[in-house]
């Protein structure tokens, strides 16, 4: 159906064509060969990313012997501590202002928001995570989302974080996941973008680079944030996770892996094709509440929670989805100049000078809430 749809939209016009291009290429698994671009690649753009890439470069930004009683309120040190405590009252709604959290606490969203979450949900005490050291990690992490990508970075983290956490609170799943799910939900949205380099899967494949190397091309961004966020618990008074059994630790990074490989968005179809055969031969307790009684249920309802989250933004007020369009369409505009300079084709919707930006929202929305429509009933 969807290709029927797409063929009719790319014949209406040029743009129409652009967009279908652009749905096409984001929402499907690509099925013929990609055309690899020929041509040696410039020394400039032989930026250096080998495996060894995977190193954190930066170090910890807090000492490791700071005493938990000095942690500040929201994790980190701010002048505007009573604003921040403002916009915090909407941490379990729908539409919490991300960007007035960003600013209030000095561009730390992701490490508020979490800390916030992680107490808030008594995760700290039931994992014995020292508060020192989850605030090290998160800081540390945080520092390796790229403050000069205009959608990818420590901010979009923040948010998928807090809308995973909402999203978990929805009433068909109380009580429904164990502590244990509920952490490796929130850690995957905290790690699913880390160190993004604000180009797309296909941009890395048809410039040879090296991360699309190193994973074969198979879901390179992604298998990327999950290698550089597990390599990260690693630096000093950064392993939030010390206090697990051997048994929780396995079981928390495969239940990782596979929520954050869940975010590539060429697998977006057959993950909701998949949802929709579940939702459909349903089992819900007579508290109405779903019951989930084997790992592949519940993995998929979290990859999916995980997921709805990583592409909720035109759910959100609008002041709030406008900046985030402003930012994504800048973004992919950054990657078209790219292509250009590179004598590439430019990817749709990444041209600058022909794009049709209302119409990829359309389109982009459309399909948002069929699959999330299709996972919560109420809504939202
Ligand atoms: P991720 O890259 O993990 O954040 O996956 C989400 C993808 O969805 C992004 O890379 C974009 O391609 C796409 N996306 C998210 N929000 C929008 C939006 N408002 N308009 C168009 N595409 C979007
Ligand atoms: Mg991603
Ligand atoms: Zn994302």
């Amino acid at each position: 159906m969807l290709n029927r749809e797409l063929t009719q939209l790319s014949e209406t016009s040029r743009s129409g064509n652009q967009v279908s291009e652009f749905i096409a290429n984001t929402f499907l698994e690509k099925q013929q060969d990609v055309e690899i671009m020929s041509g040696p690649l410039k020394d400039k753009d032989k930026k250096k990313r080998p495996m060894s890439q995977i190193v954190a470069v930066k170090k910890p930004v807090l000492s490791p012997s700071l005493a938990p009683t000095q942690i500040p309120r929201f994790g980190v040190t701010t002048l505007h501590e009573g604003l921040l405590a403002t916009e915090f009252e909407d941490i379990n709604r729908w539409g919490l202002d991300i960007f007035k959290i960003a600013e209030y606490s000095g561009n730390r969203p992701l490490t508020v928001v979490m800390y916030s979450i992680f107490q808030e949900r008594e995760l700290l005490k039931n994992f014995k995570i020292p508060a020192d050291t989850f605030v090290t990690f998160m800081m540390t992490l945080e520092d390796h989302y790229h403050t000069d990508v205009a959608y990818h970075n420590n901010i979009h983290a923040a948010d998928v974080v807090q809308s995973t956490h909402v999203l978990l609170s929805t009433p068909a799943l109380e009580a429904v996941f164990t502590d244990l799910e509920i952490m490796a939900a929130l850690f995957s949205s905290a790690i699913h973008d880390v160190d993004h380099p604000g180009v797309s899967n296909q941009f890395l494949i048809n410039t040879n680079s090296e991360l699309a190397l190193m994973y074969n091309d198979a879901s390179v961004l992604e298998n990327h944030h999950l290698a550089v966020g597990f390599k990260l618990l690693q630096e000093d008074n950064c392993d939030i996770f010390q206090s697990l059994s051997k048994k929780q630790g396995q079981s928390l990074r495969k239940m990782v892996i596979d929520m954050v490989l869940a975010t590539d968005m060429s697998k977006h179809m057959n993950f909701l094709a998949d949802l929709k055969t579940m939702v459909e031969t349903k089992k819900v307790t007579s508290l109405g509440v779903l019951l989930l009684d084997n790992y592949s249920d519940r993995i998929q309802v979290l990859q999916n929670m995980v997921h709805c989250a990583d592409l909720s933004n035109p759910t959100k007020p609008l002041d709030i989805y406008r900046q985030w369009t402003d930012r994504i369409m800048m973004e992919f505009f950054t990657q078209g100049d790219r292509e250009r300079d590179k004598g590439m084709e430019i990817s749709p919707m990444c041209d600058k000078h022909n794009a049709s930006v209302e119409k990829t929202q359309v389109l982009y929305c459309t399909m948002q809430v069929l699959s999330t429509g299709c996972m919560f009933s109420k809504p939202l």
